[in-house]
């Protein structure tokens, strides 16, 4: 058997308190699977330290050196998760026959990982990581995370649920991944629009190892809301069903208003009045600030800004000298 090439992506961003575990773990993954033969020995883990204010990258820096299988890029600032997963997909593709992008927390069981190995080797492109238990979250984030999906749905963007960025992609789905252009990364939205065979391995979701989780409330209704506005217009369409509603309803209350003149009952209403104009108002606001989202959208769109600066990176070099 023709052994391919691995290396797993970990975006960290302030990750100094797991980084030796994670390390830890999934050198031990990494090993065992080289140890095996079931991939072969140049791959590596990549950490993508995402501009953290701690000691992140220093650690980083001194595990590269101390370990031949670890290598790390380093941005120039914090660019987001989703740019550091892009970024080391980024590089990684050029030497690597599958990718695995998992959080540094240790939130996700590193014992899928074989697992979605041998799903490769069974001729799937795209493994998804699916947890099948949300015990450890919050009744918040779970109950958020459902609606979400749900909305998803409604909205026409297909998701598997219950999956992040914890997947296998095979060098062609990565390709194929990279292949879209846009700035406003949704990933986990993205792959399913590659195609290729995929399949799900389940798993069970912990604790976060060590520290805080870096996705504040602000940060995940961001996250919600890029994910609606750069998958579907479907809100736009809302605003014009509320418009031809309202412009039915007033066309009843004109014929209404008619009828109560002719009968002579001139002595209108002030709270009718006070009312539609407030209300008439809000839609307005909210129709206009939906149509200013995607326009928001469209402008960082086409300003065609790099995702990321990279400062230091060692993937290249390790992987050049060992081929
Ligand atoms: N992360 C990152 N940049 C950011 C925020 C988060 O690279 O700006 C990384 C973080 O280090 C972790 C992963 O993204 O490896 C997921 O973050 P976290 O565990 O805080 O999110 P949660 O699991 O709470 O949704
Ligand atoms: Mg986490």
């Amino acid at each position: 058997m023709n052994k391919s090439v691995l290396t797993i992506i970990v975006p960290c961003y302030n990750e100094e308190e797991v980084l030796p575990e994670t390390v830890k773990e999934l050198g031990n993954i990494l090993t065992n699977l080289i140890e095996k033969d079931k991939i072969d020995s140049k791959s590596k883990l990549l950490f993508v330290n995402d501009g953290s204010n701690d000691q992140t990258w220093n650690l980083i820096s001194d595990y590269t050196k101390r370990y031949n299988y670890i290598t790390g890029i380093k941005f120039s600032r914090n660019y987001g998760h989703q740019n550091a997963l892009l970024a080391g997909m980024n590089l990684a593709v050029n030497f690597s026959d599958m990718m695995i992008t998992i959080d540094a927390d240790l939130q996700d069981d590193v014992n899928a990982i074989p697992k979605m190995v041998e799903k490769y080797y069974e001729g799937y492109d795209v493994v998804y990581g699916v947890r099948n238990s949300r015990k450890t979250d919050t009744f918040f984030k779970r109950r958020t995370a459902l609606a979400f999906y749900g909305l998803m749905k409604k909205l026409g963007v297909n998701l598997v649920p219950d999956s992040a960025d914890y997947r296998l992609l095979s060098k062609r789905a990565t390709e194929g991944l990279l292949a879209f252009k846009e700035r406003n990364l949704f990933l986990r939205g993205m792959v399913p629009l590659v195609g290729y065979r995929a399949t799900k391995v389940y798993y069970a979701r912990k604790e976060r190892f060590a520290g805080k989780s870096k996705y504040p409330l602000s940060k995940m209704l961001h996250f919600a809301l890029d994910g609606i506005t750069s998958f579907s217009i479907a809100p736009i369409h809302l605003i014009l069903y509320l418009g031809l509603i309202t412009v039915a309803i007033s066309a009843i209350c004109m014929i209404y208003v008619i009828i109560e003149k002719c009968l002579g009952h001139v002595v209108s209403g002030w709270s009718s009045l006070m009312i539609s104009i407030w209300l008439l108002g809000g839609i307005q606001l909210i129709s206009i600030s939906v149509i200013g989202e995607y326009i928001g959208k469209i402008f960082s769109e086409v300003k065609h800004r790099p995702r990321y600066t990279i400062e230091i990176e060692t993937y290249t070099n390790k992987m050049n000298k060992q081929s």
